[in-house]
């Protein structure tokens, strides 16, 4: 048994980004093992081949919280606070590579779209933030990508927000600009389904896209552990994040009660993030036509795979 003290950028009800969040068996195996709320509800996803499950990110953050909140002192030190870390910064991690595109996305109530749509759209469907199931009443989850080069002029001004303060990751919910949104959905022709979800959607929100892993997990004597984005960040195409978080939980759980040291331990959570970027380069760059940078990260991840089939535990 453990003490936990969470450390929490933000104090309070924090609010989702009315987003949708999906994940996969290991959050779910993870949430059934330990979480004592009883609540932990998604919807299940039959389009994939894997089960999948969505959840809005605000209801999924208060559930977890919910299991910890009142718990006193800790003294392992956790890096959780994603790519921009305070804590990778202090154990000196590199930054991401920013891939060259941005997403835009948020949710949007089956209320506000015909029946068509929410047909087109039902394997988009997340509960809302407060358990609504009913069908009719659910939200259908949106991603665009959209590409800006990088220090671009347009690139300062999609994360200059209503109030021209400046984001570095993501420009929140309700403050990006309308101009912004109007010009990315503005000119494009589209399928109908598509072009109602971006008509009605008022208010999307801002995130760039990068990847980045670090070496090491672990540090000051084991002291100190980077899990989550803080570990290494993916594109977002395959859905992984979470599922990366709850690999890195039970990875931690297994060096604590002896059953994996913390050298096999970074070795697991660096193969899979590895992967996981690989995989998410590959589908990013055929989305993008990016045919030269397509090859180069399919030849990266087969020479990944022959050498984890040769039973090498080092990542190359
Ligand atoms: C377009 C898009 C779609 C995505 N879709 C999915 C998806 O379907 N499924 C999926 O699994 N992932 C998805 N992701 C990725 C996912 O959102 C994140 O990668 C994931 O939430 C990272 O989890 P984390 O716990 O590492 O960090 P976060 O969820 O970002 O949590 C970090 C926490 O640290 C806190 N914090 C930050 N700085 C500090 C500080 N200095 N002090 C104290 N606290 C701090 C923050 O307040 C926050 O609570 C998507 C990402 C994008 C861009």
């Amino acid at each position: 048994m453990f003490n936990v003290t969470i450390i929490e950028q933000k104090i309070g009800d924090r609010q989702g980004q009315e987003a949708g969040i999906g994940f996969g068996d290991v959050v779910n195996e993870l949430d059934k093992k330990y979480d004592a709320t009883g609540l932990q509800e998604a919807i299940q996803n039959n389009a994939r081949r894997i089960i999948y499950y969505q959840q809005p990110d605000g209801l999924m953050y208060r559930l977890l919280r919910a299991n910890f909140d009142g718990l006193p002192s800790a003294d392992l030190l956790i890096g959780a606070d994603r790519i921009h870390s305070t804590i990778r910064q202090l154990v000196g991690a590199p930054t991401g590579r920013y891939a060259g595109y941005v997403s835009l996305r948020g949710t949007i109530n089956e209320q506000e779209l015909s029946r068509q749509t929410c047909e087109y759209f039902s394997d988009y469907v997340v509960p809302t933030d407060d358990r609504n199931f009913t069908p009719g009443e659910r939200l259908i989850n949106f991603v665009w990508y959209y590409n800006i080069a990088d220090s671009s002029a347009e690139m300062n001004d999609v994360f200059s927000d209503i109030n021209r303060k400046h984001h570095r990751k993501t420009v929140p919910v309700g403050l990006v600009r309308l101009g912004i949104w109007e010009k990315v959905r503005g000119p494009i022709q589209i399928a109908e389904p598509f072009a109602e979800v971006l008509a009605k959607v008022k208010s999307p929100f801002v995130t760039n896209i990068n990847d980045s892993i670090r070496g090491c997990a672990y540090f000051y004597d084991d002291k100190v552990v980077l899990v989550g984005d803080a570990f290494a960040s993916f594109r977002p195409h395959v859905a992984a994040a979470t599922e990366q978080c709850a690999y890195h939980s039970n990875s931690l759980e297994r060096v604590y009660v002896g059953q994996k040291t913390h050298e096999t331990s970074e070795d697991d959570v660096r193969r899979y993030a590895r992967q996981m970027i690989l995989l998410n380069r590959i589908i990013g760059y055929l989305g993008r036509s990016a045919f030269f940078s397509l090859f180069k990260s399919l030849t990266s991840y087969i020479i990944f795979v022959l050498w984890q089939k040769l039973g090498r535990r080092k990542v190359p």
